[in-house]
Formats: C-alpha cells, structure tokens, sequence
C-alpha cells in the first residue's frame, strides 16, 4: 500500500480516545485483504490475525489519537473544552481543530492573557457561531474535536502533520501485514484503543489474547533538536529504534537481543530507543497475566502531540522490514 496516501487517509480520521469507531473502519478495510481473520471487542480495538505454526505474537499499535471535548457552550457562543490525553497550551492556541460531525473550530485564548500565562482552562474554540443557540446547534458538550492538519514533505524523505502518534505505527503494522508470506508465529495485530489515556485497550486485548510475546510500536522522543536534555537517545533518520526501556516497561532482555541479532543478521538500520518518561502498550502487555516477553520498535518523532509532528520515512522502511523478519522467524517457545 502507497506510504503517503494511505498514512494521510490514516492520520485524517477520528479516533479521538474513547470515540475510535472512524479510525477502526479504516483500517479494517485497509487490513481485509490480508487478513485471517478479523475481531473487534467490548473496548473497540480491532484484533487482525494472520495464522502461523510458532508462538503467538501480539504486535501492537494505538490507533487512537489526543483530542478535545466540549464541556460548555458560553452565552457568546464559544465552547470550552476539557482535554483527552496530554497537550501543551502552547500546541493549541491558533489551531484548527474538527468535531467528528465535521464542525471546525479554532482554539484561542482571551484577549487579555499571554500565552506564557495561559492555562488550558483558560482557552476556548470559537466555531464561527453568532450566539449560543447556533454554537449548541453545531456542538453538543461531550462532542470529540481533533487536529486539522494535512500530511505534508518536510525536506526530501521527512513527513509532518497532526498523529503521526501514532497512525504512523498503524500504518507500520499494516505494511507488515501486506508484506508478510510466511508467518512462523501465530501472528496478532492489534490496533488498540485509549492509550493515549492509561493504555487501556491494549490491557484488555493482551488479556485475551494471551500471547507468548508482546511488541507495542508507537513513536519515541528524540535527542536530535537545539537545546535537548538527554532524556532519550534516538534520532531522526537513524533506523527503527529497538526499545530498552520507557517510564512503563523494562524490554525483556532477551527480547532486546533477539531484535537486535535479527536486525544485524538482515542488515536493517536500527537504534537504541531509552526514554525517561512516557510509555507504550508494552507497559501493560509485559505484566499481562503471568507475564509476557515483552519490547517496542519505535519511531523518532519530532514535536509530539502537536499538529507539526515530524517522522523520517527511512525509520518507517526500517521498521516494517524488522517486524517482518520477526513475523517470519520462529521464535522460541516460552
Ligand atoms: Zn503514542
């Protein structure tokens, strides 16, 4: 499937937290073709399976994305919002956001405040209403809005726009399930929902799915920009960046190495991925039952959770070319 058209298709469909039904529709036709067969469960994540003889695998990546919710529609008819997921005032004012019923709004703060002082509470979406009846009209409190930003090149072989958090890992996954002829291990693609707020979804489909290994693919910080801190270590362009450790999961060490020989055995350009913060599915599969061998591939992503995050498309090829040869690779059984 083409990178771009489909990753565009991708990070243009709802899926706020809680509200993924667009997103998963998506990608259950994009995945179809490929597929065994196809689930979907009590909290909306969609289960693909491709048979094989080895162990089971779960592969997974979040396919839902931050957002906003409309908690109040003012007498000036703008609309005060409560967040789904982490943001930053600074990533949302002068914004374009759309609710899922297509309404665009924009996100500003009052007159009399300076950005540096402003707190989320503080900011509004003006919908364009000229009263309050015709803002209730457009919006019902509890209506999902998320970024409007269109996938676009940055330089020659980078991409930018809104979620790439982590549509780019969907579209990973299913790559790899295009690619994959051989699979040597029960494979399991599972594209979860509500990580962004607790990894909930990926807590329940490890529960039924009971793998013997666990992968979660989602973006990573990168240590490449003026004035970084060393909180992580990859970078852009570098090649799928193998996981040792997040703030939600020490990688098997096993695991770490097995991605590593398989790496240098098919000359695939990879990193260490280590963060100090933040998580991933991984952080509930690995303690899933009586454990799961667990680990993440990752991609550098510049400006998370903004509308301008930034990828390298080398790290995807190198990603999708690593979870093949794993999928096609039996591994041991646990
Ligand atoms: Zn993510």
């Amino acid at each position: 499937m083409d990178t771009f058209a489909t990753l565009s298709r991708l990070c243009q469909a709802h899926g706020v937290s809680g509200n993924e039904g667009e997103i998963r529709e998506l990608i259950r036709s994009l995945a179809a073709p490929y597929a065994d067969d196809i689930q979907d469960d009590v909290m909306g994540n969609l289960i693909v399976h491709k048979r094989g003889n080895g162990p089971k695998l779960m592969m997974a990546s979040h396919m839902d994305s931050i957002g906003l919710i409309a908690t109040h529609i003012d007498e000036k008819g703008m609309v005060q919002f409560g967040c789904v997921g982490g943001f930053d005032a600074s990533d949302l004012v002068n914004q374009l956001f759309r609710f899922q019923n297509g309404t665009y709004a924009v996100c500003n703060m009052p007159a009399d405040k300076s950005i540096d002082k402003c707190k989320i509470k503080d900011l509004y979406l003006d919908v364009g209403a000229k009263d309050q009846d015709e803002a209730k009209s457009m919006v019902k409190v509890g209506d999902t809005a998320a970024y409007v930003s269109p996938l676009k090149m940055l330089g020659k072989n980078r991409i930018t726009g809104c979620y790439l958090d982590n549509r780019l890992g969907c579209l990973a996954l299913l790559q790899t399930l295009e690619q994959v002829k051989n699979p040597a291990n029960d494979l399991y693609f599972v594209f979860t929902t509500q990580e962004e707020v607790g990894l909930r979804g990926a807590q329940t489909s490890a529960f039924a799915i009971d793998p013997d290994y666990g992968l979660a693919i989602d973006v990573t910080l990168p240590d490449d920009l003026p004035g970084s801190s060393h909180i992580s270590t990859s970078a852009l362009g570098k090649g799928a960046a193998i996981k040792v450790m997040d703030y939600s999961i020490i990688c098997h060490k096993d695991f770490v190495e097995k991605l590593n020989a398989l790496a240098k055995q098919h000359d695939i350009l990879v990193q260490p991925d280590i963060m100090y913060g933040g998580g991933t599915d991984a952080g509930v599969i690995h303690t899933t039952r009586c454990g799961v061998v667990s680990g993440g591939i990752s991609f550098p992503a510049r400006y998370v959770h903004s509308a301008v995050e930034t990828c390298d498309l080398t790290d995807l090829d190198a990603c999708v070319k690593l979870m093949t040869v794993l999928c096609e690779t039996e591994l041991e059984a646990v």
